[in-house]
């Protein structure tokens, strides 16, 4: 993969108010690639400001701005200063998210805005056409694999990873290895290329592995633990398994965001589990969150298209569904019964 950043450098180095946006619903690779942008920018005298749609997990706070003042703005709890920033900026960088749709609420303002926009993503069909500078790619694990690769291709930081200011590296670090699952899927050579390269940098993975992924609270455990027992069902026809939260559990459990992060991936361990589903009751209940996982060549990101008005990556996907919780399962298991052989395979 190659790609050249003299024009980004530019850009860069000409705007004034650079706006950094991650997805709805964000994870540790939204979360990681906007704050490593913002400290990297931060580093160079800049005072970029970051937004994302809904609120993040409480794990990850500590990638964020020391100041309040420049801390991350989330739309669902500030929209107004969110659409004011768009509108003001001179930049936005759009990071980990293929379609402005995902910012859910900001869409109309990105394309309304008069700065000049750059998409840093790993996801496929990415809305090329709607930024003035674009670095896509899906091969690499996450965006924050691509956006190291940016950075060391900097002029600023010409390949010595010394250059990059640790708590960029930090936030790098944490959204590659919350996209891998801690390295899991999705890894390439240059993941760990990029690893080797951050811990020699000086970032703490023990440490940050603690802080990211065993975090968790009691109550978080015993919910994993009632999905798992009471919640999953096998479908041993489609070499499938599903889990549905309601919100009745997610409040008996004293539910936070981010708390099933990851719980998509539990049946996968089953030998013969090839597609893992988890349905997840939003709070408002206006829809069902889906998350998809798959094993090898099967392909959830058409899947996620096709039936789940979504999408994502070929192991990894997501979307939603309209409909109340009880009629999950008939839909699922039509779903897999319908899902076209051509489309099953990439
Ligand atoms: P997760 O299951 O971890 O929430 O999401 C897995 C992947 O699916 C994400 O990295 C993202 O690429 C994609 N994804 C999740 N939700 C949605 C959605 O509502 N729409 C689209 N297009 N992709 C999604
Ligand atoms: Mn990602």
């Amino acid at each position: 993969m190659t790609f050249d950043t003299t024009s980004f450098e530019k850009l860069l180095a000409s705007s004034r108010d650079i706006v950094l946006i991650g997805h709805f619903n964000p994870d540790g690779d939204a979360v990681g690639s906007v704050t490593a942008a913002w400290h990297y920018l931060k580093s160079r005298g800049l005072r970029p400001r970051m937004i994302l749609p809904s609120p993040y997990p409480e794990s990850m706070a500590f990638l964020d701005a020391g100041d309040p003042a420049e801390r991350i703005v989330i739309c669902e709890e500030q929209l107004e200063e969110a659409r004011r920033l768009v509108a003001s900026a001179d930049l936005l960088i759009c990071l980990d998210f293929n379609r402005l749709a995902r910012t859910e609420y900001l869409e109309n303002d990105i394309l309304a805005s008069r700065a000049k926009k750059v998409l840093i993503d790993h996801h496929i069909s990415a809305e090329l056409d709607r930024f003035d500078e674009t670095f896509s790619t899906i091969d690499v694990s996450s965006t924050c694999e691509l956006l190291f690769r940016i950075l060391m291709d900097l002029p600023g930081i010409a390949g010595d990873a010394e250059r990059i200011p640790l708590r960029c590296a930090e936030s790098l670090y944490v959204g590659m290895m919350t996209d891998t699952n801690n390295f899991s899927n999705s890894v390439f050579p240059g993941t760990f290329e990029m690893a080797s390269r951050l811990i020699a940098r000086g970032v703490d993975k023990n440490g940050l592995q603690e802080k990211v992924l065993f975090c968790y609270s009691e109550s978080r455990m015993r919910l994993l633990g009632h999905l798992v027992k009471d919640k999953m069902t096998l479908l041993p026809r489609y070499a499938a398994a599903y889990m549905l939260l309601s919100n009745r559990e997610k409040e008996e459990y004293g539910f936070r965001p981010g708390d099933s992060e990851g719980f998509v991936n539990l049946p996968m361990s089953i030998a013969d589990v090839q597609v893992s589903a988890l349905f997840t009751e939003n709070v408002d209940g206006k829809y069902i969150r889906v998350s998809l996982r798959s094993k090898g060549s099967i392909d959830v990101n058409r899947f996620a298209v096709r039936f789940f008005n979504g999408g994502g990556h070929r192991n990894a996907s997501g979307g939603r569904l309209y409909m109340p919780l009880e009629a999950v399962p008939a839909y699922f298991e039509q779903a897999l019964a319908a899902w076209p052989e051509e489309e099953k395979f990439s």
